[in-house]
């Protein structure tokens, strides 16, 4: 689950993490009120689940009330890459030094989190680590030993940071580790880190994600869901209780375990298609949980055709076309779907998909053949 900034700050500051002071505000009367309360200059910061804000004008530094209100108007309701801003966060303006990156991420191909510290903070970090990936320093922490003091000294030794702020910075990243392994998060990015001109270290920007399997551990971070702040598939999957991703192509895909759905997604790439979604509806589904997870899919505009992949084991064959075919009687689709069945009672669901006469639903055996024809179909709207 991912935090706004100024949930991560909030959290932040629970573990003595240095940011600065603010108000979050829903209304251009309650931003300015805020700023009124906070003075001036003031910084007004769009509130959404993408990064990138300060190059879409979703930051702004107002030296009055009348920029103030100004600034307000404009971000509130803003389009940030297709995310509404629903909130802004007013906060003190700081005054900026130097801006530094740090971030802790999970590297899964090293088993351990990894701890990033740069000189060169501000927007563009992967920008930073293409042109110039020497000047992002990288460690490896042993989960069992933690973040040690050395381990500070050692980042901000490699990433070049000047004699006098190697220890406040090491305390820093320790602080931030600290709160990476109490939160249970799978990411904590701060860009920029300043340092104000009296030398002191602060997150001014705070990217924080979640681990959503271990929310019942946080009943406080749970809170934190903004529903109306992310992607209305995913929650609309949520609220389903669906495992679902939203992709980036137009194939809509549904299966049955993570590990099959996996697969099909590389099937489908390797023919070429891309999935517009990962959509796991799970062992034993019965039929109205295929109602629902239809409802999902095709409720992105670009879903052009639907690929069912089924692996009947504990989730039965008829049950999933049955789902397909109350699902025609509820939302009547005009995108075309291909659907394979193998397993526990395959002959039966096939035999009521066939019965049933859907328009626009083509059977497959095999998942290479599925794929194939979903392609095909999302190309052209006509089966190989
Ligand atoms: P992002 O673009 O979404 O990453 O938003 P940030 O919170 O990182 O803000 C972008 C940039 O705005 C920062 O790198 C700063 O240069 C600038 N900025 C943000 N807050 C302040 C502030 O309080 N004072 C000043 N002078 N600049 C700020
Ligand atoms: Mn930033």
């Amino acid at each position: 689950m991912d935090l706004l900034e100024y949930q991560g700050k909030q959290l932040f500051a629970r573990h003595g993490i240095p940011v600065p002071s603010g108000k979050p505000a829903a209304t251009v009367e309650a931003a300015v009120a805020a700023a009124d309360e906070i003075g001036y200059p003031c910084v007004v910061k769009a509130q959404v689940l993408i990064g990138g804000r300060g190059k879409a004008g979703g930051v702004k530094l107002a030296k009055d009330r009348a920029e103030a209100t100004q600034y307000a108007t404009d971000i509130l309701g803003m389009d940030i890459k297709g995310f509404t801003v629903h909130e802004v966060w007013i906060e003190g303006a700081s005054e900026i030094a130097e801006e530094y990156y740090a971030s802790i991420v999970f590297d899964r191909a090293a088993k351990a989190p990894l701890v990033m510290l740069s000189t060169q903070g501000g927007m563009d970090i992967e920008e930073v680590a293409e042109k110039t990936p020497e000047a992002l320093a990288r460690l490896h922490v042993d989960p069992l030993l933690g973040f040690q003091d050395f381990h500070g000294r050692k980042l901000a030794f490699a990433a070049g940071i000047p004699a006098d702020l190697i220890r406040p910075v090491g305390a820093m990243l320790t602080k931030l580790y600290a709160t990476f392994v109490a939160e249970e998060a799978m990411l904590i990015e701060v860009n920029p880190l300043i340092i104000t001109p009296a030398r002191e270290v602060v997150a001014l920007d705070a990217k924080v994600t979640l681990d959503g399997n271990s929310l019942y551990r946080h009943p406080d971070n749970a809170a934190l869901r903004d529903p109306s702040a992310e992607d209305p598939q995913e929650q609309m999957a949520h609220e389903r209780g669906l495992t679902y991703v939203k992709l980036d192509g137009d194939i809509g895909i549904l299966g049955n375990g993570a590990g099959l759905v996996m697969s099909t997604l590389d099937v489908v790439g390797l023919h070429g298609g891309e999935a517009a979604n990962f959509l796991d509806a799970g062992g034993g589904s019965k039929s109205d949980a295929i109602v629902s997870a239809v409802e999902v899919i095709l409720s992105d505009p670009k879903v052009r055709a639907v690929l069912f992949n089924i692996f009947g084991g504990i989730t039965r064959c008829d049950e999933v076309a049955k789902g397909l075919i109350e699902a025609y009687g509820v939302i009547q689709p005009t995108v075309p779907f291909v659907v394979r069945l193998d397993g526990t009672n395959d002959v039966e669901g096939r035999k009521l998909l066939a019965d049933a006469n859907l328009p626009n639903v083509a059977t497959a055996t095999t998942m290479n053949e599925a794929a194939e024809k979903v392609v095909e179909l999302a190309k052209t709207g006509v089966p190989a």
